[in-house]
């Protein structure tokens, strides 16, 4: 176990800076939740910030203490709530929450905030991960603008989340957001934030980009799409995650990562690692150390499992198609276990 993830804070700025063009005069909200898709949400936070994003997503209120905490100032956005989220801890830290449901907007006030939080109501436009059915929409609408009226919160924004699961279904999506927009503004509402995309529609959908665009994995150097890869989008991939050979036999060598790091077991047969100046192919993966075919090697020299690609290994997006999965996926299972290091 010599697995350590390389996080480019270079890669990074570039990246966000790109994104944040693209979105422009649309603002952008940067997603850090899953610890930053697993490259450290702490470290990459602030970067994010001074790299053209005004915002921070955090998924849920714990994430957002925590940024608060390490001296984070900007706005940042939770979305998702249980019974026992701490919406009073979230009002004092200033924290804009997403909120799906009258019961959620009844615990916000039940907190006794002490001053308006300031809430984004989510419209369900077809995903079905939370948010209000059109059915609950006004409801949810005149909860909140009485709410509003005795304080306890400010209707800031209205948003939904896209499936990607198509273009007509995302087209469908927005004409949806739309409508409600409409509908809550006949019930007095007025909304200051409207918005909808993350990765995928902020860069191939202007017309979803709204107030603001919550840009995720493309940040991180993976592309949202399977048709062209980050690299292709003007990206760089964030982490490269290497190892090192820890013995060698006749045509094999042992390298000390495998799934217990977050290595994608489903990517074998067909998965391969960068050593030695060319590809080999990894034919078994363990808890802690895995096999690849090579020849030439020596104990202690550096294998790549994914990288920029750059030099020849592979990326993120290859190991999502050898194991049938997502890049996030990739990235976000890398295990705490494996350092991070940060690079500038
Ligand atoms: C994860 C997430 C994002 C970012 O999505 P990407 O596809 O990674 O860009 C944006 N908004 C919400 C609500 C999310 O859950």
């Amino acid at each position: 176990m010599t697995a350590r993830a390389i996080i480019d804070l270079d890669a990074f700025r570039h990246n966000v800076r790109v994104l944040a063009a693209i979105a422009a005069p649309s603002a952008t909200m940067l997603a850090v939740k899953a610890n930053a898709y697993g490259h450290g949400m702490l470290e990459l936070a602030p970067i994010a910030l001074e790299s053209g994003a005004s915002s921070l997503a955090v998924l849920d209120i714990p994430a957002a203490l925590a940024l608060r905490e390490a001296g984070v100032t900007a706005p940042l956005f939770a979305w998702l709530h249980g019974l026992k989220s701490d919406f009073g801890a979230a009002a004092r830290a200033g924290v804009e929450l997403g909120v799906s449901s009258v019961h959620e907007l009844e615990a916000i006030e039940a907190a006794r905030p002490g001053h308006p939080v300031r809430v984004h109501l989510k419209i369900d436009t077809g995903l079905h991960r939370n948010g209000a059915s059109p059915e609950e929409w006004p409801a949810l609408v005149t909860a909140a603008l009485a709410a509003e009226k005795r304080g306890a919160v400010t209707v800031f924004g209205a948003w939904s989340h896209l499936a990607d699961a198509s273009e007509e279904e995302d087209a469908a999506a927005l004409a949806a957001l739309h409508e409600a927009i409409a509908v809550a503004e006949a019930l007095g509402a007025r909304f200051s934030m409207v918005h909808l995309a993350a990765s995928s529609a902020g860069i191939r959908m202007p017309e979803a980009r709204l107030d603001l665009v919550r840009f995720g994995i493309a940040a991180y150097g993976i592309s949202p799409f399977d048709d062209i890869t980050g690299r292709e989008l003007g990206l760089i991939a964030v982490m490269t995650l290497v190892t090192t050979v820890t013995s060698v036999e006749a045509g094999a060598a042992t390298i000390g990562v495998g799934f217990g790091d977050g290595l994608a077991g489903g990517a074998l047969p067909r998965a391969e690692a960068w050593a030695g100046g060319a590809r080999a192919r990894i034919l078994s993966i363990g808890v802690d150390e895995s096999v690849i075919e090579a020849h030439n090697l020596s104990v202690g020299d550096e294998v790549v499992l994914f990288g920029t690609g750059d030099a020849g290994e592979p990326t993120a997006e290859e190991w999502a198609n050898w194991a049938d999965s997502i890049g996030d996926e990739i990235v976000v299972r890398i295990a705490q276990r494996v350092e991070r290091v940060y690079t500038d």
